[in-house]
C-alpha cells in the first residue's frame, strides 16, 4: 500500500522529457484529446483538454536593480501559472533588435535598446490556460500611466521608459520570442503536483 502511494506520488512529480510535443515548446497551445472518449461525449481524464500555452515574461533592468523579480515571480505563482523557463542573463544587442524588431523605426528605439541592456534580465516562461492573455491584464498597459492599480506596471512604475516588466502580446509572439530567448533544453516539461486543477481544464 505504502509503495502504491509512494510510486503515485514519484509519478506525479516526474519531469515529462518523453512528452515533449513541438506544440508546447513552441508556445502554441496544445490539445490532447482522445477520440473515442471525446466522440462518447465521456469526460474522463485522458479526454478532458489539455491546454498548454506558454509565454514569455521577462523583468527588465529596472525591475531587477529593484529587487522586483520575487515579487513579480511571486504573482504569476500565486495566479497558478506553472515555471517551465528561467535564466538571468545580460541580453545581447542581436537578440534585443530581434525581439522588438516591429519597434525599429520608433524615435524611443535606440534608448530602448540602451535600457534593455543597462543591466541584467530576468527572462521566464509560464505556461498555463491562456497564459498569454491573462499575463497582458496582470502586467497593465505599457504606459504605467494608464496602468491600473494592481498590475505590475501599475504597482511598480511611473514611466513608459522604465516600465519593469516584458509580456508576450499574443500566441505568434510569445512562440517567436520564446524561440528567441530559450532552447528547447531550457524548458521544462513537468507536472506540477495540482495539475488536475490548474492544467487541465
Ligand atoms: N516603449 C518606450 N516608449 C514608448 C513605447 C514603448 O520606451 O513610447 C518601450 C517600453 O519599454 C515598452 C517597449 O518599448 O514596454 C515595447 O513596446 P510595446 O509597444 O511592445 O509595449 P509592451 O508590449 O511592452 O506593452
Ligand atoms: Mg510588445
Amino acid at each position: 500500500m505504502q509503495r502504491c502511494i509512494f510510486r503515485r506520488v514519484v509519478q506525479q512529480f516526474s519531469f515529462r522529457e518523453q512528452e515533449t510535443t513541438k506544440g508546447v515548446l513552441s508556445g502554441f497551445p496544445t490539445t490532447t484529446t482522445t477520440t473515442a472518449a471525446a466522440a462518447s461525449g465521456r469526460r474522463s481524464k485522458s479526454s478532458v483538454p489539455d491546454v498548454r500555452e506558454r509565454t514569455l515574461i521577462a523583468v527588465k533592468p529596472d525591475g531587477v536593480h529593484r529587487r522586483l523579480v520575487g515579487q513579480i515571480i511571486q504573482r504569476f505563482e500565486q495566479r497558478g501559472f506553472k515555471l517551465v523557463g528561467l535564466k538571468m542573463l545580460k541580453v545581447p544587442e542581436d537578440l534585443l533588435t530581434q525581439h522588438y524588431c516591429q519597434l525599429r523605426s520608433k524615435p524611443f528605439f535606440p534608448r530602448l535598446l540602451e535600457y534593455m541592456s543597462s543591466g541584467p534580465v530576468v527572462a521566464m516562461v509560464w505556461e498555463g490556460h491562456k497564459v498569454v492573455q491573462a499575463s497582458r491584464l496582470m502586467v497593465g498597459h505599457t504606459n504605467p500611466a494608464e496602468a491600473q492599480a494592481g498590475t505590475v506596471r501599475g504597482d511598480f512604475s511611473f514611466h513608459v521608459s522604465r516600465n519593469v516588466v516584458h509580456a508576450s502580446d499574443s500566441l505568434e509572439g510569445a512562440q517567436r520570442e520564446i524561440q528567441l530567448w530559450f532552447t528547447g533544453k531550457e524548458l521544462m516539461n513537468w507536472d506540477c503536483c495540482d495539475q488536475s486543477l490548474t492544467c487541465e481544464l
